[in-house]
């Protein structure tokens, strides 16, 4: 590096002066997921992603360079990074490094050099790929469709257009700029740090930036055509939707679904305590796209199928729900999925009763009662799902269920005190369903174990506390329709 004159240089850059005793070792091909145990990789620290990108609808063609910025934290004799694509170069530091594929989708890079713990690392991949027909165990997370692509998936996203350490513990911040053919719109996360900027050969460059940290989940291309819609929210924020023009008699009920997006973002920092990202906004996605809705950092990206029977404003609060549950304070191991699914789903339960459409307790005796005690739903557990089940209806409705019943137990008064301490304790890093649990013990001053034991970690259908009246046939709440119409697309 380069340092200014006069100026020390950065501390920890560049190698450490003293050798460490330890011989250099491997750093591991996972991070030890309960249910991915080879997501993310061992070894090192990511605090920036610079993704500089060329693509080319067309043939969806991708290609580019990614620049990963990372400290490392042991002594690596090689380290692992988490990408699909055909990888044409390495280098580390400015040292051509070897690479290889190993496993699904493991990218293994040895440098000539060992690394010693401390260590700023800068490593630059250079790649080319047609992600859609790019397959990692017979599947891709990257979506083609017929005016461009979207890379919006969750938990694997990354592997098809960055290379990463694809776990939701590794947060950093990200660049994102795409050179495609002029006429077709890029959006991602965040704000634009400049205009998109005219290239040659009819060709225009759009750039997007992060300032704060995210799972690699959270960054998303949606790429196509796209009318754009900017304004201010009432926090002085910018705003940016963006509709796919493929919606044509959709496009009406998303915008009044999507263009509320300020005011829920308004009446959830009420709730959960201030918004953590710097920008807000949502992005239609074309009819030919993606199934499902998902909270990408600051600008949630929606599936047509939201928009069938008119607007929804209930996937618009759960998706929004999860820039704190779920992007600010991320998993720390996806077991722990229920920080994200049960809260974001309860959000739409509490938007209900803020709009006079169904109190939670309505809402609450409706689900239950729809399930049946012998139904398979009550077998799976929202605090432990398995892998297959992550996105398992339990997750989401008896989740949702769970956080009622503490909600009876502690108070309101307790219980919405509890939602904003979580959200500050935790903000842009990860937590656990045993650190939320203590957390509303601490704050109620009551051993909530029963209440966690019986509606996270037990199968069948529990009785009901006993403030909550679960009436033989309860009536159908006026939000039933609507959050059911989401929750149809969202659980998976
Ligand atoms: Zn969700």
């Amino acid at each position: 590096m380069t340092g200014a004159p006069g100026q020390a240089a950065l501390p920890g850059w560049g190698r450490p002066k003293k050798p460490a005793a330890a011989t250099p070792t491997p750093g591991s091909p996972g991070l030890g997921d309960s249910y991915f145990p080879d997501y993310g990789n061992g070894g090192y620290d990511v605090g920036h992603y610079d993704i500089r990108l060329r693509y080319e609808p067309a043939t969806d063609r991708l290609s580019g360079t990614t620049t990963v910025l990372a400290t490392a934290t042991q002594d690596l004799s090689r380290f692992n990074l988490d990408f699909a694509l055909d990888v044409e170069s390495v280098r580390v530091n400015g040292w051509s490094a070897g690479f290889a594929r190993e496993g699904a989708h493991e990218l293994v890079v040895t440098t000539p050099r060992p690394i010693l713990k401390g260590q700023q690392l800068t490593v630059v991949v250079k790649y080319t790929g047609v992600p859609s027909e790019t397959l990692v165990q017979g599947y891709t997370g990257w979506t083609r469709v017929a005016d461009g692509a979207l890379a919006v998936n969750e938990p694997e996203s990354a592997w098809w257009w960055y290379p990463s350490n694809d776990h939701p513990t590794d947060k950093a911040t990200w660049d994102v700029s795409v050179s495609v053919p002029t006429g077709v719109e890029v959006i991602s996360n965040g704000v634009q740090p400049r205009a998109p900027l005219p290239e040659a050969g009819n060709r225009t460059r759009w750039s997007w930036r992060s300032v704060k940290p995210g799972a690699t989940y959270q960054a998303f291309l949606a790429i196509g055509q796209y009318d754009i819609v900017t304004d201010t929210a009432p926090n002085g924020q910018p705003v940016l939707n963006a509709y796919s023009t493929t919606l044509g008699e959709r496009a009406p009920a998303a915008r009044a679904s999507i263009e509320r997006t300020a005011e829920v973002i308004d009446w959830e920092s009420g709730v959960f305590g201030p918004y953590p990202f710097e920008a807000q906004g949502g992005v239609a996605g074309p009819v030919d796209g993606i199934g499902f809705a998902l909270e990408t950092q600051s600008r949630p990206v929606y599936g047509p199928g939201f928009w069938r029977r008119g607007s929804n404003t209930y996937v618009v609060v759960h998706e929004n729900a999860h820039q704190w549950f779920g992007d600010s304070v991320s998993v720390a191991d996806w077991r722990n999925i229920w920080l994200n699914e049960g809260f974001a789903s309860y959000a739409e339960w509490l938007w209900s009763e803020e709009q006079g459409e169904g109190t939670a307790q309505e809402l609450f005796d409706f689900t239950y009662a729809n399930y049946p005690a012998d139904s398979e739903f009550w077998q799976v557990l929202p605090g432990d799902p398995g892998a297959a089940d992550v996105f398992a209806d339990a997750v989401y409705d008896r989740g949702a269920m769970a956080l009622h019943q503490l909600r009876l137990a502690v108070g309101d008064e307790a219980f919405f005190r509890i939602l904003p301490a979580w959200t500050a304790e935790h903000r842009y890093g990860n937590g656990t369903i045993a650190q939320f649990q203590a957390l509303a013990e601490r704050i109620s001053g009551r051993d909530l174990d029963a209440v966690f034991t019986t509606w996270l970690f037990t199968a069948g259908r529990p009785e009901p506390a006993a403030a909550a009246r679960v009436a033989v046939a309860p009536a159908q709440p006026k939000s039933w329709t609507g959050i059911r119409a989401a929750h149809q697309l969202l659980d998976r």
